[in-house]
């Protein structure tokens, strides 16, 4: 019998005879993409579940950060975090723009807003948070920022889905937030982003943008791209929304058993009141130890990663020296390890991964 591997996630799918129905359905249409029924219809249902007013869907969730920084029409420097996922900064990039990493606070990953005044130029037009683990940035004080300065704000909101905080202004304080719907994301559609626009005419923008600028059958309004998420994706995500709840309770779950069980050393860093639990990410006491444990894991058929390591800054400036420039992004991409989480991770599973710990330290 080949061991079980233990991965950082399990994706989520629903049961396939609630999705099948979904397909009779869109063989018998022929309505496959362009912002079918479904789609429409799963919009207005995850804006209902997000608690916001403007959502447009995507293709996923890179396309989603791309779009948004078209739409405010974004050049020069944009001021970011370099403690995320790769794609924060490569859609910056992939503009002609130049990302300047500002340094993060070490208690919830997030960039440190008081680094962000030293860091803006005459070139700066925009920064764009990221919150990490679904830890939600200080908005009102980006705000705050960003209008002294007169900054276009957005959000990195990929790992957010679900996450809960007052009047959802993480989502909805600034011009734009994006949110992933990829396979390894608490609420996917296999690939998939969506876009939440501070109003009407920003959505209208973005829904243009997404379908080539067309406005009309033979009428374009600028130069757009396709980034349309299609029916099949849309029918999926349809039959997951009913399952997001659960699955935040569940992965609760498995989150106070870690709590209960790892040494006091170990620190797990989710914020807020109203977490998604879609990370479990566990600040080590030194980098050896966060090796050590690793590869003791690894050895174990069991995978955690190294999320946020190396740092996006030193993937894509090399010029930059992270620890001397952001030396708190830099401590934490050194002790940073998050551990697996899914609704089905056994206790058992979770007791053999907290056991490893004790072991170690
Ligand atoms: C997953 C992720 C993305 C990219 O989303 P895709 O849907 O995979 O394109 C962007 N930013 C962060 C922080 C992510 O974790």
């Amino acid at each position: 019998m080949t061991r079980k591997k233990i991965y950082v996630t399990s994706p989520e799918l629903p049961p396939l005879d609630e999705f099948t129905p979904y397909l009779k359905d869109i063989w018998q249409s022929k309505i496959l993409t362009n912002s079918g029924p479904l789609c429409i219809q799963l919009e207005l249902e995850l804006a209902k579940y997000l608690g916001v007013e403007h959502v447009s869907l995507v293709t996923n969730g890179t396309l989603a950060l791309d779009l948004v920084i078209k739409a405010l029409n974004i050049k020069g420097s944009v001021i970011t975090s370099p403690f995320t996922f790769v794609a924060t900064a490569n859609a910056l990039i992939l503009n002609g723009i130049k990302p300047i990493y500002a340094d993060i606070n070490k208690k919830d990953g997030n960039i440190n807003v008081d680094s962000i005044e030293a860091l803006i130029t005459p070139d700066t037009t925009a920064i764009l948070g990221v919150h990490c683990y679904g830890n939600t940035c200080d908005t009102a004080k980006i705000n705050k920022i960003a209008n002294k300065y007169g900054l276009k704000v957005i959000y990195d909101a990929a790992h957010c889905f679900g996450v809960r905080t007052v009047d959802q202004s993480h989502l909805t304080n600034c011009d734009y937030s994006i949110i992933s719907l990829h396979a390894t994301k608490l609420f996917n559609t296999l690939e998939g982003g969506l876009i939440i626009s501070k109003n009407a005419a920003y959505k209208k923008n973005v829904n243009e943008l997404r379908n080539f600028c067309f406005v009309g059958e033979d009428i374009v309004s600028g130069v757009g791209t396709n980034a349309k998420i299609d029916e099949m994706r849309s029918a999926l995500g349809l039959c997951q929304i009913k399952y997001v709840d659960q699955n935040i309770s569940a992965r609760r779950r498995v989150y106070l058993r870690y709590a209960a069980g790892l040494p006091a050393c170990c620190k797990i860093l989710i914020t807020g009141n109203h977490p998604n639990y879609s990370y479990i990410p566990i600040v080590m006491p030194s980098n050896t130890l966060r090796e050590r444990i690793y590869s003791r894991l690894k050895s174990a058929d069991i995978y955690a990663r190294r999320y946020f390591y190396p740092l996006v800054s030193s993937l894509t400036d090399t010029s930059q020296n992270p620890a001397v420039e952001t030396p708190e992004a830099h401590d934490l991409a050194e002790r940073i390890l998050c551990l697996p989480i899914y609704p089905t991770l056994e206790d058992y599973d979770i007791d053999r991964i907290v056991s490893i710990f004790n072991d170690l330290i």
